[in-house]
């Protein structure tokens, strides 16, 4: 497929937009503060599995925000190899950076809804935006007019989680008169769970339930429903069309169960200093670790601004091996403080790397310790790492 030929690029080829040669690419590698890796095979894996989870309903693969931050160009043709069609993205801007890497027979949604004045930009990309409100109905609906054409839409409703879509008071104003629904292409009605990480929620029930009731009133429109954690709630959930995204890149769908997706992200930082401190020594800005005992401590090259949150100040670890490091003193915005006390003197030096996410420390455990979720983490990432993609699609 050529969308993914095209997509591949070496990374981090160029520095302020000089071109260097192999031997100094390698040194600005080793120089990094960490390593990124993304296993593309694993997201491959991760749409197979959600695809087989949710048939016959066809699975979407939400990309948003950069593919939650791993790189939309590398990533969304792994959807596409895998046999994703339809792409789900927040922003008009973000479907357009999409379209050139995935097939021309992939169908592109805009999640956030249509800004007035864009809708002719988005027509004429074939990008099929989700109507949010009444007057993004109307908006789109006299496009269509103009062009004398019925061009594909999402249609939104709020079913209780008050953020997008049309109300109960729109949704009657709408249902008063349907002439605007004739007037376009509507593709699916859709709706978004705002429970879905919980399935004894009660409120997953209710915006079914309410779904339902929708549906009644407009029984000829194909529907879409449910993210990541409503692709493991039972079937009733699923309908026509699922749109998991953080299970696609390795996320838990489901609080409290086991993760059955593939990890697909690992992250190693390096080492750039370590010390032995006696007991009593302030570590890191505003003294708030204190060592019990005689300390060594390595600092590594990853900091808030690489995405690590603050919270993480004494919280948390990275991990040596099976070693468990525990993070000492407040995150800084480039290094972090670990207690290496637990490992033989001399085993982490100058350039060694230890790990954040990977083997030994799930994404959802760096997440919880950091007080957040997995989704707050990856999109977060930033651009320092050395990013490495392995297992692409064979050429
Ligand atoms: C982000 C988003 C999704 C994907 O949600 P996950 O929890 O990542 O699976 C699906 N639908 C809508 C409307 C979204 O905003």
């Amino acid at each position: 497929m050529s969308a993914s030929l095209s997509s591949r690029k070496t990374d981090c080829e160029t520095v302020s937009g000089k071109t260097l040669a192999n031997g100094a690419q390698t040194a600005i590698n080793l120089a990094a503060g960490g390593i990124l890796t993304i296993d593309l095979a694993a997201l491959r894996t991760n749409y197979k599995i959600l695809a087989e989870q949710l048939r016959p309903t066809r699975a979407a693969a939400v990309v948003k925000a950069n593919a939650y931050g791993l790189g939309i160009e590398r990533v969304a043709p792994q959807f596409y190899a895998a046999g994703c069609r339809d792409f789900f993205v927040a922003h008009l801007g973000e479907a357009l950076d999409l379209q050139p890497h995935i097939g021309k027979d992939a169908a592109i949604y805009v999640l956030n809804g249509l800004q007035p004045q864009t809708e002719s930009l988005c027509a004429d990309h074939h990008i099929v935006p989700v109507l949010n409100s009444f007057e993004q109905l109307q908006n789109w609906a006299n496009l269509c007019k103009m062009r004398k054409r019925k061009l594909p839409a999402l249609l939104q409703i709020d079913t209780g989680m008050s953020r997008l879509g049309l109300s109960e008071a729109e949704l009657n104003t709408l249902l008063a008169d349907i002439s605007v629904l004739n007037m376009m292409d509507i593709k699916f009605i859709i709706s978004h769970l705002a429970c879905a990480d919980n399935e004894q929620n009660p409120q997953n029930r209710a915006q079914l339930q309410h779904m339902q009731n929708v549906l009644q009133l407009l029984p000829d429109y194909p529907v879409a429903f449910s993210n990541s954690g409503g692709s493991f709630m039972e079937n009733a959930y699923h309908f026509d069309l699922a749109r998991p995204g953080i299970a696609l890149y390795g996320g838990a769908p489901q609080e409290n169960k086991p993760n059955p997706m593939q990890p697909v992200v690992s992250l190693q930082a390096r080492v750039i200093q370590c010390r032995s401190v006696a007991a009593g020594t302030a570590v890191g800005y505003g003294g708030s670790y204190m060592t019990q005992t005689e300390t060594r401590i390595a600092t590594i090259a990853v900091g808030y601004a690489d995405g690590l949150p603050r919270h993480l100040s004494n919280q948390g670890a990275a991990f040596y091996k099976n070693t468990r490091l525990p993070i000492i003193g407040r995150v800084s915005m480039d290094s972090i403080t670990l207690d290496i006390s637990a490992l033989p003197d001399g085993t982490l030096k100058l350039g060694s790397l230890v790990e954040l996410i990977g083997k030994h420390q799930s994404l959802e455990q760096l997440a919880s310790d950091a007080g957040t979720i997995s989704y707050e983490i990856l999109t977060g990432l930033g651009q320092r790492y050395q990013r490495n993609y392995i297992n692409d699609i064979p050429a």
